[in-house]
């Protein structure tokens, strides 16, 4: 069987998943999808005994079955290596009565590096399989953690250039420094004066610009997408859904077959999405937990049906939920109307235009696995607090995010189901929020002073990725009007 991915706006625009890799997003402005879900044999005798990059073979050959078995291996072989700091490169710890996923344990000590670690890879060999020899340039809109990530993938991959828009004002401290700071020949960091919404559009725009396309191929150029859109993270991401589950069959936490919940802290939609895939292909899950922070737009579009972009933006304590338009629900809007690439196409169109859309009945049946809720800065703080407090363990704020919805729902129904807190940032890439929610005061250090309080405080040691930094030469300074992306892409690409 041949996988095939449509665009969720067109289904007569029909691609391989190298294909799909290549291109990012759909040309009609639309996401691949996979036209149908991929038979898996989920074996778990074998599984749970398997490495992640076992698992990682297991998931990724159904899902991009046009590759074949040695170029998978090569990806995923390079991808998950030493430059994870924990040989399980997602492990599974027990916090109190639930589990956390700890998915911060590569280059940049956040989740994007399950999936951009592995997606130059994937790209640089979907360009070969396709015999595409144009140079291929990455743009990317980052709301702090993919930037970074992309780069730290893709600096000095030969035959690609990156460049990352970031929100001047909406990254952390220690996020800016990490950017600033990427070496490597073919990356380019740019500061917009906007949030990460006007970046993303932005770059949305360049990618659907029909003469600016044209210019790039005159010069030897193709955009390609590092954000979530691509299906080359996507697909990356249901890997540790289905790791964390053989994980816990075998410490004998649960039985197989037995369901598990996960709780999700979203900005994006791409990781809760690829949890939503790995129910698809069978694993017994539960309920997906969709967390946000005050931008709780998710929230009120699983709990109403109705998606409204019109409301206030917040810069939070979690930035890398700053988000009111959240790209890969359009994935999820496609499957609940049954793949139906019109009513889809209608809906988004909708949202360009007054911001908001609301789903029928019969989709929102379709959303029934989800719960959503959110959690406001001061009980983000407190839940920093109390989870270190009765279990010594400290959560990043994004994490505690996804934990202090976990505990409503948990308080206010009678699911028992084990549960699973996606764990998306090491508590050292915001030392400010989380230092100061364990002391409960304010604080006039800086980060890095701030960082080695947090040692002091958590007893964990800090990771090598963050005391680089310190001392790491600034190499980007470039700061751009929203209105100027475009000009700063060509100037950089010496396309005029
Ligand atoms: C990107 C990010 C998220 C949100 O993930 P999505 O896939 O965009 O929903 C949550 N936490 C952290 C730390 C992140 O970097």
């Amino acid at each position: 069987m041949s996988i095939i991915y449509q665009s969720t706006r067109d289904k007569n625009n029909k691609v391989t998943s190298s294909q799909a890799i290549l291109q990012g997003l759909a040309v009609d402005g639309g996401l691949y999808v996979p036209t149908v879900i991929p038979n898996i044999d989920l074996d778990f005798d074998f599984l749970k005994n398997a490495s992640y990059q076992e698992v990682a073979k297991v998931i990724l050959s159904a899902f991009l079955d046009d590759f074949t078995e040695e170029e998978l291996s090569y990806c995923i072989d390079n991808a998950y290596d030493k430059k994870f700091d924990d040989s399980l490169i997602a492990p599974l710890v027990k916090v109190g009565e639930h589990y956390n996923l700890e998915l911060f344990h590569g280059n940049t000590i956040a989740f994007k590096d399950m999936a951009l670690s592995i997606l130059p890879y994937l790209l640089t060999t979907s360009a070969k399989k396709e015999g595409v020899e144009n140079e291929i340039v990455i743009l990317t809109a980052t709301s702090g953690d993919t930037g970074k990530a992309a780069m730290a993938g893709f600096a000095d991959v030969p035959n690609t250039q990156i460049i990352v828009f970031y929100p001047k004002d909406g990254v952390s401290e220690i996020q800016k420094q990490q950017m600033v700071t990427q070496t490597g020949d073919n990356t380019h960091v740019v500061a917009i004066d906007g949030n990460f919404d006007d970046a993303q559009t932005q770059v949305k725009k360049m990618f659907n610009d029909t003469d600016l396309r044209e210019k790039m191929l005159a010069n030897n150029k193709q955009f390609s997408s590092a954000n979530s859109m691509n299906i080359g993270r996507l697909v990356p991401q249901i890997v540790y859904y289905v790791y964390a589950y053989a994980q816990l069959l075998k410490n004998g936490a649960i039985t197989e077959g037995q369901k598990v919940n996960f709780s999700v802290p979203t900005g994006n939609f791409g990781n809760i999405l690829a949890a939503y895939y790995a129910k698809q292909i069978g694993l017994p899950i539960n309920k997906l937990i969709c967390a946000s922070n005050e931008n709780n737009v998710l929230t009120d579009f699983f709990n109403t049906g109705a998606y409204d972009k019109n409301r206030d933006f917040f810069v939070t304590s979690s930035p890398s939920m700053d988000i009111l338009v959240s790209s890969n629900l359009e994935r999820l809007v496609f499957h609940a109307t049954d793949n139906n690439d019109v009513e889809t196409r209608d809906l988004m169109d909708k949202l360009v235009q007054s911001g908001k859309y609301e789903i029928s009945d019969e989709m929102n049946n379709n959303l029934e696995d989800f719960i959503a809720g959110f959690a406001s800065q001061k009980q983000t703080s407190d839940e920093i607090a109390t989870i270190s407090n009765k279990f010594s363990y400290v959560e990043d704020p994004h994490t505690a995010v996804a934990n202090a919805v976990y505990d409503v729902y948990k308080e206010g129904s009678d699911d028992k189901t084990i549960t699973v807190i996606v764990s998306t940032a090491s508590p050292y890439k915001f030392p400010r929020v989380v230092v100061e929610a364990l002391t409960g005061k304010t604080s006039e250090l800086d980060d890095f002073a701030l960082v080695d309080e947090l040692e002091k405080l958590s007893g964990v040691k800090q990771p090598a990725a963050v005391k680089d930094l310190k001392t790491a030469p600034i190499l980007h300074k470039t700061v751009v009007d929203v209105d100027q992306m475009q000009d700063e892409v060509e100037k950089y690409l010496k396309l005029k």
